[in-house]
């Protein structure tokens, strides 16, 4: 595996990719959640460029960026396990120099859900997407239905503005209680971990509530939001059914919606999503 951490290197050796090419974005601090994304590039792509950077544009000011769980030669072991060809792994100096003023601000599908409590969030998601996409040309890049907003905003951010490359999405793995694997999972004490499985819960709540034929919004989060407050420890945020297409609230489920929350467990914040379709 080749490791790169200057942009000009970073380009010079995609000039000598002679292939498909995969690129899986990430933050590092690697689990198999983050796996499953580079298995999934390494399936359809001839070589797999996987990107580590904390991006500090997309934490707010009283957000995690600097206590971030960090631990590189980990995470370079595993992917060079793994069989990654190209391990990305740029500074913030690298990224945003001197002068760093242009951004990619992508309207509408961020103004609910993530983007409506962490206004700022997806103007550095967006933009730190567009450079690594710029710096990589890659054919496709790999994304986590865990973070469904950013999915959407990233597939809008490509199709407006006429980006050729495919945006793949990697379904959720969960540890074995059903909490989905996040770097961020490891902030949690030994009693907030416990508490962390009644995410899930809730959501298998909506998915069951629906069998059973119920269509109303309010009532299946009405029924999530009593199982998430039966943890003393779990601070809701929101939990919200949203059409799956414009993350707009809807009032009935009709055919696929994405459920979704996000809560507090102590200073950690949490978000989880599933679809259910009827
Ligand atoms: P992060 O390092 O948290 O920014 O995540 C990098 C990529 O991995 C994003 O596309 C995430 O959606 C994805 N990802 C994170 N956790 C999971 C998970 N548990 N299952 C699948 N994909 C994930």
């Amino acid at each position: 595996m080749k490791i790169v951490r200057g942009i000009p290197e970073m380009q010079a050796l995609r000039r000598e990719l002679k292939g498909s090419v995969g690129l899986v974005p990430t933050m590092g601090y690697l689990h198999r959640g983050h796996m499953a994304l580079v298995g999934k590039s390494q399936e359809f792509n001839a070589f797999t460029i996987v990107s580590m950077f904390v991006n500090p544009t997309q934490f707010g000011p009283q957000e995690d960026f600097a206590k971030y769980p960090r631990d590189e030669q980990h995470d370079i072991k595993l992917l060079e396990d793994a069989g990654v060809d190209v391990l990305f792994i740029p500074s913030a100096d690298e990224m945003y120099p001197d002068g760093f003023d242009s951004w990619v601000e992508v309207r509408g599908i961020t103004d609910t859900l993530e983007g409506a409590r962490r206004t700022w969030h997806f103007l550095g998601v967006a933009t730190i997407c567009n450079k690594l996409f710029n710096i990589t040309a890659p054919h496709r890049a790999y994304f986590g239905q865990k973070d469904a907003q950013q999915v959407q905003v990233v597939r809008k951010m490509v199709r407006d503005l006429n980006m050729s490359i495919e945006i793949d999405v990697v379904p959720t793995i969960r540890e074995e209680d059903g909490l989905a694997m996040s770097s961020r999972n490891t902030y949690l004490s030994i009693d907030e971990r416990r508490a962390a499985a009644v995410l899930y819960k809730a959501l298998l709540k909506a998915r069951e509530m629906c069998a059973f034929g119920e269509r109303d919004a309010k009532k299946i989060t009405g029924g999530m939001t009593a199982i998430l407050q039966s943890e003393p420890l779990v601070k809701v945020d929101y939990v919200a059914i949203t059409d799956s297409g414009s993350l707009q609230e809807i009032e009935y489920i009709q055919s696929s919606a994405l459920v979704s929350m996000a809560v507090f467990i102590g200073r950690t914040r949490l978000i989880d999503n599933i679809t259910v379709t009827v």
